[in-house]
């Protein structure tokens, strides 16, 4: 069995191979490790092996993670980012627990994340969640809309707008992968126009992590190749 340790050199590597490959500079794709379902022990690991950003998807578990390492590694700068589905009603401890959000797309949410950022807090960065492949049971916004909602969410002043985020169709073959994570990149092409901050791309997963990033993906959600396969209740 592969430890955390191994694969998280695996999947740097792996990166460093993919940027070199598509001429991009390795420091400009940021790794993600997606620890839902994995106990703080193997988060542990990770962050023993030099990792400090990691992705939760359910609320709960991804707030008692974060107060577990704020009180036994207060020494560690971790990053939190949330990105699962979130219901208005969970937006308070999102709000007041992490520092990313990837899966906004609706004002409504956005409004709530606001208004509850504490003002002691940096502050939220948001990435805006497209459904790219245009799903009709997927999260996201549609690609038409985002623009409206851009325009919303820059108007408030706790949240950071920093660009979008995108949990295509699976899809095993490369060049399928390649064109969806494409249309991605022109979508956030044609914003920066008007909104240059944009400049972040959260796409690629383990099964996907390579497309993605010849694509442009500046952050990769890396679960599985870091943690293993997950077990659900
Ligand atoms: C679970 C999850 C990941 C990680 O997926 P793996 O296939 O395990 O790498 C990435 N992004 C999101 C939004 C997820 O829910």
């Amino acid at each position: 069995m592969n430890t955390v340790t191994d694969n998280l050199k695996t999947i740097k590597n792996e990166i460093i191979q993919i940027a070199q490959q598509c001429d991009r500079d390795p420091n400009s794709i940021e790794l993600i490790a997606v620890s839902k379902t994995k106990p703080v022990e193997l988060i542990t690991q990770a962050i023993e092996a030099g990792q400090f950003s990691f992705g939760e998807n359910y609320v709960q578990e991804g707030v008692e993670k974060i107060q577990y390492f704020k009180q036994h590694q207060p020494a560690s700068a971790l990053i939190w980012h949330f990105i699962g589905p979130l219901q208005s009603n969970k937006t308070k401890l999102v709000a007041e627990n992490f520092d990313w959000m990837h899966t906004l797309d609706r004002f409504k949410i956005a409004q709530r994340l606001n208004d509850q950022r504490p003002d002691n807090m940096a502050k939220l960065n948001v990435l805006i969640q497209v459904n790219i492949s245009q799903e009709a049971s997927k999260s996201g916004i549609l690609p038409q809309q985002v623009e409206d909602l851009v325009e919303q969410v820059i108007a408030l002043p706790k949240l950071n707008l920093k660009g979008l985020m995108a949990i295509p169709e699976i899809e095993n073959d490369f060049e399928k992968q390649f064109a969806v994570f494409k249309q991605m990149q022109q979508l956030l092409q044609s914003l920066q126009v008007k909104y240059p901050f944009m400049d972040q791309l959260s796409m690629g997963m383990s099964g996907d992590m390579k497309a993605a990033i010849m694509a442009g993906s500046t952050m990769v959600r890396i679960g599985t190749a870091i943690f293993g396969a997950r077990q659900y209740l």
